[in-house]
């Protein structure tokens, strides 16, 4: 059963949680007896052959420029192209916004089973049994993958990549690429911002902080840091701040290594869409706030005494 990853990657540099992926890929490869070969799409400024130290042994490459810009048809077809090519039947990608774009669409070309958001590898001792979080990561499920062909999204951070010695051999892969009946003509960022579904630090704010006129010291925090921003529900529905920050069960789900929340409460809906964060820092000034739970370091305190002093601490590093 040999495995095929899809890295994924924005502009020319591979995503973090790829090489978790990649990591997984090639254990999965290793329960299996078979090794894990990698597929990358697009134009890349990153060196492929390091996939390597996370245990991929061969690097199939599309670089046709049309995949610059992710369209989940083109990327699909590419991939099962690779798939059919490498005779790959265990195809591994992350369980993020592109991931969850693309798997879908293989399994439905592959008919191949699929486990969306894996956390774990998969149990083989009896068939092929893979764990993933449901009801917002309150509870597991196991699922059994039937088919000869297997689709496994990996859920950002649940699984440490582990490096070790390793090139990988980059080899050019010649797909068909078919005109996209839709295309990407411009992609206009905003300025500054770090886009939330991919950040690996998000500076988050409830409704402790009063009103949309005190967003300076999460703004001016996450300036510093390089962060992303976030918000509770409550804010977003206040019009405090845009609804695209807005996380939880009915808003966005993170997976940063670091994320920051000041003054919002930590109610279940909203720990749906955060509690697959590294670390947690959470700054409330009710000592029972449900936030501190979860959370890794907690500061009971005021966010408008606290904030200010980390603030002044970051600067000085
Ligand atoms: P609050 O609950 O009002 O908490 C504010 C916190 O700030 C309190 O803990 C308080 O102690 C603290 N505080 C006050 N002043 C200060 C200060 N000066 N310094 C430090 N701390 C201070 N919510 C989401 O966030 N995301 C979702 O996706 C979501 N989906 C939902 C879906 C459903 C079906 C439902 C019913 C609810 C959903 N909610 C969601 C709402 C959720 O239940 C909470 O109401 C919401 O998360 C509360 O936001 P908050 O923590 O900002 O505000």
């Amino acid at each position: 059963m040999s495995v095929l990853v899809y890295i994924d990657q924005a502009d020319g540099h591979i995503k973090k949680s790829s090489f978790e992926a990649a990591s997984y890929a090639a254990k999965v490869a290793g329960q299996t007896g078979t090794t894990a070969e990698a597929i990358v799409l697009g134009k890349v400024s990153d060196d492929l052959t390091s996939l390597g130290r996370y245990g991929i042994s061969k690097v199939h490459h599309v670089a046709d420029d049309q995949l610059n810009t992710m369209d989940s048809k083109l990327y699909t077809n590419a991939i099962v192209q690779a798939v059919e090519s490498t005779g790959a039947e265990i195809v591994v990608l992350s369980h993020n916004v592109n991931g969850k774009a693309i798997a879908p669409r293989l399994s439905a070309r592959l008919k191949a089973g699929m486990v969306p958001g894996a956390v774990s590898l998969p149990d083989t001792s009896a068939g092929f049994v893979v764990k993933k979080g449901v009801f917002s990561g309150k509870a597991f499920a196991n699922i059994s993958l039937q088919t000869s062909k297997k689709i496994i999204s990996l859920t950002p951070n649940a699984f440490t990549p582990v490096q070790q010695e390793g090139t990988a051999e980059v080899v050019p892969f010649n797909a068909t690429i078919v005109a996209p009946a839709v295309k990407v003509t411009a992609t206009n960022k905003v300025k500054g911002e770090v886009p939330l579904s991919e950040a690996e630090l998000v500076i988050s704010g409830g409704r402790g902080l009063k009103g949309p006129e005190n967003w300076g010291m999460i703004e001016e925090l996450a300036h510093l840091l390089g962060a992303a921003t976030a918000c509770s529900r409550a804010v977003a529905d206040a019009h405090w701040r845009p609804h695209h920050e807005h996380v939880g069960q009915t808003g966005g789900s993170i997976a940063p290594n670091l994320y920051f929340a000041v003054g919002i409460s930590g109610a279940i809906q909203h720990l749906a869409g955060v509690n697959r964060s590294k670390v947690i820092v959470v700054i409330n000034k009710d000592p029972e706030a449900p936030f501190f739970k979860a959370a890794d370091y907690g500061i009971v305190g005021d966010a408008f005494e606290v904030m200010p002093k980390i603030i002044d601490a970051v600067k000085k590093l």
